[in-house]
């Protein structure tokens, strides 16, 4: 009964607080209503792009390369052609503000317990059917309710709510890059750490230079199949891939999330193979995170992923070798937990993004001492990529 309750109590706090405009009041975070409301957008230079002949620009930002005649934006409805130069419009403008528990991200081996403050703008540079944030990531800034909240205050107030990182999240941080970048910068001089959750469709100068500010990142492996990537979000699987090869490069802590969508990429052979794929080019210890579908946005056809195929997924993604396999949006499922890969001690117990117990001690198991993959203490350059 009392784990009912608990399970009730957890379930109903995700519920709420997992929309993306709630914000959390307290912890030194403003009301909705006191944070400043952004009266106009202003437009910013772009960074990444190139001059055409009669007024065109090619963006270079992400693997779509839009070519953008003047007066016109780009596909992710954000970057806009004036006077033949390109501008982003979503600078210093976030629609979503809210300090989030870091597991929501998720990011299971990066400060387990703690928040972090998280900011998205307006804009998605995919078009995935089955979208959780759909109502800001498929709108343009004029018609999201937007923030004006620039660099230095958004690493003020992650200060003031006791939040030892800033995520960009909730829609895709890379159509909001020049923000992204800026704040990343100037947290990193305060010492507060970068994550990043991403579907990792950008190219690769631009995802070179935020990696230089990164910590650590979530990234969507969304299927294992360019017909999926095509059909259901217009984009393509190869640059995705090639961007989580680029982070591991770079000594940024990764962690993919695969949603399974029942029908569309659940099938055991494809799931082997992302695994197998995963295992050779990014090594076991990268956390896999099997995350549970539920009916959004233009695929309210379907029934949500069985628990049963969460686990079918699980099972073989350890049959291939992955240490740290996840299983999300089932509260109370024992998928939530960290184990050790060498002793098998619960290490870090969780019920949905709420952390009950952690035994990880200094960066390793606090039972037989085997060294844990992640991100355990704050980060300085000397240690990135060494953990
Ligand atoms: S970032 Fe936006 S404008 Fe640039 S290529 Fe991608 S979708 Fe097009």
């Amino acid at each position: 009964m009392r784990r009912f309750l608990i399970l009730l109590f957890v379930t109903l706090l995700m519920g709420l607080t997992s929309h993306p405009y709630f914000v959390v009041v307290g912890g030194g975070i403003p009301r909705t209503g006191a944070t400043p409301k952004a009266k106009e957008i202003v437009p910013a230079k772009a960074m990444y792009w190139k001059p055409l002949a009669k007024g065109l620009v090619r963006c270079e930002l992400c693997p779509r390369k839009c070519l953008i005649p003047l007066g016109k934006r780009g596909y992710c409805k954000v970057r806009e052609n004036r006077g033949g130069r390109l501008y982003t419009m979503v600078c210093d403008l976030p629609c979503a503000v809210h300090a989030d528990p870091i597991e929501k991200k998720p990011l299971f081996h990066v400060l387990p317990g703690t928040k972090s403050f998280s900011i998205a703008t307006a804009g998605c540079n995919l078009g995935c059917r089955f979208c959780q944030n759909w109502t800001i990531s498929q709108y343009p800034p004029e018609q999201t309710n937007n923030y004006y909240l620039p660099p230095k205050d958004v690493v003020e107030m992650a200060k003031r709510s006791n939040c030892p990182s800033i995520a960009y999240t909730y829609t895709e941080p890379t159509v909001f890059y020049e923000y992204m970048l800026e704040t990343a910068r100037l947290a990193k001089e305060s010492g507060i750490m970068n994550v990043m959750h991403s579907a990792g469709y950008i190219n690769e100068e631009p995802l070179r230079e935020i990696c230089k500010y990164l910590d650590a990142a979530n990234i969507d492996l969304k299927a294992f199949t360019e017909r999926f990537y095509g059909e259901l979000c217009d984009a393509t699987l190869e640059p995705v891939l090639n961007t989580l090869k680029i982070l591991k490069e770079e000594g940024v802590h990764t962690e993919i999330t695969n949603l399974i969508i029942p029908t569309k990429n659940d099938s055991p052979e494809e799931i082997k193979k992302m695994c197998k794929w995963i295992v050779k080019n990014l090594g076991k210890e990268v956390p896999i995170h099997f995350s549970r579908f539920s009916p959004q946005y233009r695929m309210r056809n379907l029934s949500p992923t069985p628990v049963k195929t969460l686990e079918m997924a699980e099972k073989i993604a350890r049959e291939e070798g992955l240490r740290y396999v996840y299983i999300g949006n089932v509260p109370g499922h024992r998928g939530e937990n960290t184990y050790c890969p060498n002793c098998n001690r619960l290490l870090i117990q969780r019920m949905g993004f709420h952390v009950l117990g952690n035994h990880v001690v200094e960066g390793g198991c606090k039972y037989c001492k085997a060294k844990i993959s992640g991100v355990w203490k704050m980060r300085t350059d000397a240690n990135k990529g060494r953990e």
